[in-house]
């Protein structure tokens, strides 16, 4: 995710060509029963029992603000309940895979929602829960047609990160639990649905769209918009979706997107998810980008018309290889998932438009994390200022810091100081391949990284200084920029000239 436009403007200077390359879904690893690790934002208990394929039957009432129908889960079970976490949600009726009534009850309300928990048995195969959302459910953002770029149609988004997904499905809302989807979603005939899945790039004639996501992903990255919704393509596995009269220029402004596409694949593997799409959203939405799979949601502020603010795609397309690939295991983790994403929307953005540009956005994100880092010790949280955090009992998005971000980057941009970029690369692509489809901690990756970087290369780090020291350690290597002092010259330059001083 980017979390707001302060980092999206700093990504400015782009011009590029657009060029195609080959299509292909890559078969995932599907990892039923792999240990999981203490979510302390969920209620489910996955190693009781957990979801493995999320089928949903929707329909979305545009004018009541109302999602309602039924969620069917393939679940595996070693003992006799299954927990789901819900947030406002109105439970009509749990059942069975025979269509027998499942006995339920639903936990006390918290930050966390309530806990739905589901009388099963180790033998049970299949649940579903009948269900719709309520008028206050924070992923969803519905707009009447005034608030549209168009203004001629409602629309409507969703956001799940970090907690939000159980406020429109009931579901194991935890980093750690992945699972496939497909979903049936009806909406009014005049709009279009898509999803962080197979998409339409036409309307239905009866506003009934099919979807289907057969990776196995987290549930905060289930997502869904809706609205009247066109496609344009701008490559052989890229397109953007928007409103009618966004949707030309907003196919202009990413015309790079394929060609990002590539400098990725080339600089840690390939692209495991088969198209690479973006959907502009319309303009309340809150954020710079998330990265959901197969559909980047985007703010239309960085449709700038002249293709400067792209970085922002880098880095939602980073995310395919860090977070939603190898994805945080808990929200303590997310400097896994935001500073990897850094680090390599700057090497994908290096491949594209050079060194001096990529130094300037570092610059930028150096002096943020400074500022950061001094308010956070101010307000007197300086234990926030570690890339590990401890968030039990508070909301995950107070994690969401330039901390993750640029610290994160900023041990990785060390590391491969330390290591030499070959080396470093080599680690990284591996790094991606053995993990595909997994969850990551910080105490496995920096197992990880000591048995597969710094061991074998005898290379001495301390880790710990990063992940459970406050602020940023002594050796950090930190980008350098001569361009803005350059500007500075110029300014003062051009002063001169002009005031005659
Ligand atoms: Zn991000």
């Amino acid at each position: 995710m980017i979390p707001s436009l302060i980092r999206s403007t700093t990504a400015t200077l782009l011009v590029c060509s657009v060029a195609c390359g080959p299509a292909g879904d890559q078969v995932p690893k599907q990892k039923g029963s792999e240990p999981t690790t203490m979510d302390h934002h969920s209620h489910a208990r996955p190693d009781d029992a957990r979801i493995t394929h999320l089928d949903l039957d929707l329909s979305v009432d545009m004018e009541a603000r109302r999602i309602s129908g039924t969620a069917l889960y393939k679940v595996e079970s070693k003992s006799d309940r299954i927990i789901f976490d819900t947030d406002g949600l109105t439970i009509e009726r749990v059942f069975l895979g025979d269509g027998s009534d499942a006995q339920y009850t639903m936990g006390d309300s918290s930050m966390l929602g309530r806990s739905l928990e589901v009388r099963i048995t180790p033998e049970t195969k299949e649940v579903g829960v009948v269900y719709h959302t309520g008028d206050r459910a924070k992923a969803l953002q519905w707009l009447r047609p005034g608030q549209t770029t168009d203004r001629e149609f409602p629309f409507l988004f969703t956001q799940g990160e970090a907690i939000l997904t159980r406020t429109w499905i009931p579901i194991q809302d935890s980093p750690g639990i992945r699972f496939t989807y497909s979903a049936n979603v009806t909406v009014p005939k005049e709009l279009m649905a898509v999803m962080s899945a197979t998409n339409p790039t036409e309307h239905s004639a009866d506003g009934t769209y099919s979807f289907r996501m057969d990776n196995p992903i987290p549930a905060y990255l289930i997502a869904l918009a809706v609205g009247d919704i066109v496609f344009e393509s701008t490559g052989s596995r890229t397109g953007v979706y928007a409103e009618r009269s966004m949707v030309k220029k907003a196919a202009w402004e990413f015309a790079d997107m394929e060609k990002m596409l590539e400098a990725a694949e080339t600089l840690y593997g390939p692209y495991r998810w088969g198209r690479y799409d973006l959907i502009v959203l319309p303009p309340s939405f809150p954020f710079g980008g998330m990265e959901n799979p197969r559909l980047t949601f985007a703010t239309p502020t960085i449709i700038a018309g002249d293709r400067s603010l792209t970085a922002v795609v880098a880095h939602e397309l980073a995310h395919s290889w860090s977070g939603n690939l190898v994805t945080n295991a808990t929200w303590n983790d997310f400097w896994l998932n935001e500073g990897f994403t850094v680090y390599f929307e700057r090497r994908i953005c290096e491949a594209l438009y050079g060194v001096p540009y990529v130094d300037m956005l570092g610059v930028i994100g150096a002096q943020d994390l400074k500022a950061t880092m001094e308010k956070l010790t101010r307000d007197g949280q300086p234990e926030d200022t570690r890339l590990y955090l401890d968030l039990d009992g508070r909301n995950p998005d107070d994690g969401m810091t330039d901390v993750a971000y640029e610290k994160g980057c900023a041990m990785l941009r060390t590391l491969e100081a330390l290591a030499t970029r070959p080396v470093f690369d080599a680690f990284l692509r591996n790094y991606f391949d053995t993990y595909a489809f997994q969850s990551m901690t910080t105490e496995h990756f920096i197992t990880h990284l000591q048995e597969h970087l710094l061991t074998p290369n005898g290379l001495s780090f301390d880790v710990n200084a990063w992940t459970e020291g406050e602020g940023l350690p002594a050796n950090a290597v930190m980008p350098t920029s001569d361009r803005f002092d350059l500007v500075e010259k110029q300014i003062a330059r051009w002063t001169l000239r002009n005031t005659g001083r």
